[in-house]
């Protein structure tokens, strides 16, 4: 039985594993990579065609977003996940290869007028809408049997509605191991979802290490604070405007608001009206009042038990069609309006910031992380004037930003969960980190904790009936134009460059534990990523231009590079 490492290997996104046992061929997860990418990730070793199974932790397209293209290039195998997961998937996969679909009819528009050759979608909905059929649904804690010596336990995370940790036993030649797959690990007390259950039995584990490093700090007064923001904005007769990622942070939002109006908490008035303006965002909602009664804490099965709907109050609006978006900013009464993208980068939110920021009485309130060289992150670090629809508009509103609620664990959190293992586990592989944080969480395993635990890099691959290193990883760090290449999809991995399917399923997460590390966190270095933005998108689009004006701004770039560099 042999395992090997193809993503999220020293990196957060793009989770991939391979399992060969059994004469089957197993992949556990194939996600999309998103954001930075350092390092390559390893190609599949077979056709999809020839993968019988594919088991799938939860429905972050950072750990499914590839599903679609696996049906596409062949594979027609089960996929095993929770049934929360597959209605989610079911919704996030179709969105993603939406997102897909309109990336690449953009480039080709492009490609029209530069000459260039045309461009493929990674895949199309029709593929997205196919996999979902391949979804075998299991229940959490049920010991499902794949095939003869496979058999598969889903355990609860605790990370997303459906989010499980995957222990695998394989039986061969009279012997048995047991991996357990940790998927993402979920942060403790967060609202709705159970904290995770611990697993104690396992030969192997391959656990992820996202906040390795650092600790979440105690939580903060969300209520406290929503409650504060609503009530100065609501009577000074403004909207409060949030931009939200459509799965996960917009129904915590909404259990919140329920609270607010419970407890009587908004002074401007208990009546107070949310427009949930987001398509995903309404489907996402449906699945989490579907798949409740699996998923939730005892706090909010309380609820349920009395007859409450802890994301459902009176005042909730979804607005499904753009007729009802529109009529949203028609009514002068102040509301809440919650709508995607997250980063303000694609979506409705954009109608809404172009009728509400140019008003001193409204907040725009951001719930969640914002990349650099997205408009969201402009507003947060105070621009005073920004582009809308071409024209441009002047900020006057309020802008506010509540500290993220983090679905995943902590340092503490992540030492809790390993913790419970048995002392006998062979072997920890630490995942799904930077590459310094996974390699300093498996050095803190070893070296305090008395773990056998590394760090491994994409391609790695291991005997598990020996617990020998097979083949080594892919070691060599890409450059910085390989990497965008990639993210280009030039390379053979294929990415998915529009910045609003990745922020919709998660933040940047690699790029606040980079910055924590390496950069301040001032405005003038938001100024200056943003300026190395344009500055990129300029050369690119300059490749159409003559080689005189090509060599101009080579030269003119020279010397400001040479200017700064000077101590
Ligand atoms: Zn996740």
């Amino acid at each position: 039985m042999k395992l090997t490492f193809l993503g999220a290997a020293r990196e957060v996104t793009g989770s991939r594993y391979y399992l060969e046992a059994c004469g089957k061929r197993i992949l556990v997860d194939y996600g999309m990579e998103q954001g930075q990418n350092y390092y390559e990730n390893a190609a599949l070793p077979v056709a999809a065609s020839a993968v019988d199974y594919v088991f799938l932790t939860h429905a972050h397209i950072d750990h499914s977003g590839w599903l679609p293209l696996l049906y596409k290039q062949g594979f027609h195998g089960q996929i095993f996940a929770t049934s929360a997961t597959h209605d989610l998937c079911s919704i996030m996969l179709m969105d993603s290869a939406h997102i897909q679909e309109m990336d690449a009819e953009w480039k080709n528009r492009k490609a029209l007028r530069s000459g260039a050759p045309n461009v493929e979608p990674l895949y199309e909905t029709v593929h997205a809408d196919e996999t979902t059929k391949l979804f075998v649904p299991c229940d959490y804690d049920t010991d499902v049997r794949v095939c003869d010596g496979i058999t598969i336990r889903l355990v609860d995370v605790g990370h997303l509605l459906g989010s499980a940790s995957i222990v695998v036993s394989i039986t061969e030649d009279g012997q048995t191991q047991k991996i357990a797959f940790s998927g993402d690990i979920g942060n403790l007390h967060q609202p709705m979802l159970r904290d995770p259950d611990y697993i104690t039995q396992a030969d192997y584990v391959v656990m992820e290490s996202t906040y390795g490093n650092r600790s979440h700090g105690p939580t903060p007064d969300y209520v406290a604070e929503l409650a504060q923001i609503l009530s100065e904005t609501l009577s000074r007769g403004g909207n409060v405007v949030i931009p939200s990622f459509a799965v996960g942070r917009t129904q915590e939002l909404l259990y919140f608001f329920r609270k607010l109006k419970e407890e009587k908490l908004v002074t401007s008035g208990a009546d107070f009206q949310v427009y949930l303006d987001s398509p995903l965002a309404i489907e996402a909602t449906n699945v989490f009042n579907e798949h409740m009664i699996c998923c939730v804490d005892e706090e909010t099965l309380s609820l349920i038990d009395r007859g409450i709907n802890p994301i459902q109050f009176d005042g909730l609006h979804v607005s499904v069609t753009a007729e009802d978006s529109k009529a949203i900013n028609e009514d002068p009464t102040p509301k809440v309006i919650i709508s995607a993208s997250g980063m303000c980068d694609a979506g409705r939110i954009r109608h809404h910031l172009k009728h509400n920021l140019w008003r001193a009485e409204s907040t725009v309130l951001f719930v969640g992380y914002q990349s650099q060289g997205t408009l969201g992150r402009q507003l947060v670090d105070g621009a005073k004037e920004v582009k809308l629809f071409g024209e441009n508009i002047t900020v006057n509103a309020t802008i506010r930003k509540l500290a993220g609620i983090s679905g995943h664990a902590d340092r503490e959190g992540l030492l809790t969960w390993i913790g419970h293992f048995n002392a006998n586990v062979r072997h920890v592989f630490v995942t799904h980190g930077e590459t310094e944080v996974a390699e300093g969480f498996a050095a803190h395993l070893r070296d305090a904790l008395g773990r056998n635990a590394t760090a491994p890099y994409n391609g790695e691959s291991w005997d598990l009936a020996i617990d020998k290193m097979l083949t080594e990883g892919n070691k060599v760090l890409l450059t910085h134009a390989e990497a965008n290449a990639i993210a280009r999809g030039d390379g053979d991995t294929g990415q998915l460059h529009a910045q609003a399917s990745a922020s919709e399923t998660k933040p940047a997460a690699w790029l606040s534990s980079r910055k924590q590390k390496k950069q301040p966190d001032s405005a003038a270095y938001g100024q200056l990523q943003d300026a190395l933005q344009r500055l990129t998108a300029l050369v690119d689009h300059m490749q159409a231009s003559s080689s005189k004006k090509q060599s101009k701004l080579a030269a003119t770039l020279f010397g400001l590079v040479k200017k700064f560099s000077k101590r």
